[in-house]
């Protein structure tokens, strides 16, 4: 079991409503993400409610893939429709994982502030690369205030970028950006925008979990986010950080994230608890690094 990790902000991204119970009722997560393509959209503005009445900051994960064809509100939209309720009703932070989403986001941004409203954190997923300098510039010029730690950089790959960080500053702010890193999840292997059932009988857009055997025997979880019809395929063993302590990268403005996926409500909580699972990958995290 792992010693909690020093940093004070600890964040979880939930798909489903048993992760969501699980983590309210876990007192060191300080923030919930909802993921949009696992809830309908008008559960969102009740699940804000109570992640706030848990004494907690409530996050909106925007989906993976964004296309013209998607059922129900574009994420713009449905930004819009979330603002036209009072606070307790609307997320802290938005969590942006793909460049389409950059723009409309940015838009809704821009309308926020002209009607004078307080605007949510921002904060760009792994998915929207910043691995290098140059990268992480832009990021903050497009409006990223706080980026996720880049999945594919090793332990001594961060501290530089960190290193680096010192001399980056958020525009407008004069502040240097905070970072989050993913200290539990399945990565994505692959994010297909085909939808699995369209072929066969037909979708009903349900979201579901299925699995795939790989050639060594392993079951990698194939995740249907049907809302939209996209999916990913995840790693059969979820990436494990949170034990490795004073080794993780962090500063006290920092956050760390579990991203939870396939997880049942008793994994959820042992993982928040610091119990390593039986089967864990380091990812590219300590490649390279003793
Ligand atoms: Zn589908």
């Amino acid at each position: 079991m792992a010693e909690p990790l020093s940093v004070a902000d600890v964040r979880a991204a939930v798909e489903s409503l048993e992760q969501l119970r699980a983590v309210l009722s876990e007192p060191r997560v300080t923030l919930v993400y909802l993921d949009e393509a696992c809830f309908p959209d008008d559960a969102f503005a009740d699940g804000f409610r109570k992640i706030h009445a848990a004494g907690k900051q409530a996050g909106l994960r925007l989906r993976r893939v964004e296309r013209s064809t998607d059922g129900g509100l574009s994420s713009g939209d449905l930004l819009r429709k979330i603002w036209e309720a009072p606070e307790p009703y609307r997320p802290d932070t938005l969590l942006i994982r793909s460049m389409d989403e950059v723009e409309i986001v940015r838009e809704f941004i821009e309308n926020l502030s002209q009607r004078e409203m307080p605007k949510p954190e921002i904060v760009y997923d792994y998915t929207v690369y910043g691995y290098n300098l140059e990268a992480v510039k832009m990021l903050l010029d497009l409006g990223a205030e706080r980026l996720t730690a880049p999945i594919e950089l090793n332990a001594h790959e961060l501290r530089a970028l960190r290193r680096s960080r010192e001399v980056l500053r958020v525009p407008g702010t004069g502040k240097a950006p905070s970072y989050e890193l993913v200290v539990y999840g399945h990565l994505p292997m692959m994010v297909s925008a085909n939808c699995i059932r369209k072929t066969s009988a037909g979708c009903d857009h349900a979201n579901r979990i299925l699995k795939l055997r790989d050639r060594m025997q392993k079951d990698m979880p194939v995740r249907c986010y049907c809302k939209y019809c996209y999916n990913q395929i995840f790693n059969a063993e979820p990436m494990v950080l949170y034990d490795l302590g004073s080794r993780l990268p962090l500063l006290p403005k920092d956050s760390i994230r579990s991203d939870f996926s396939v997880e049942g409500s008793a994994e959820v909580h042992r993982i928040l608890a610091g119990y390593l699972p039986e089967k864990l990958t380091r990812a590219h995290f300590t490649h390279g690094v003793d």
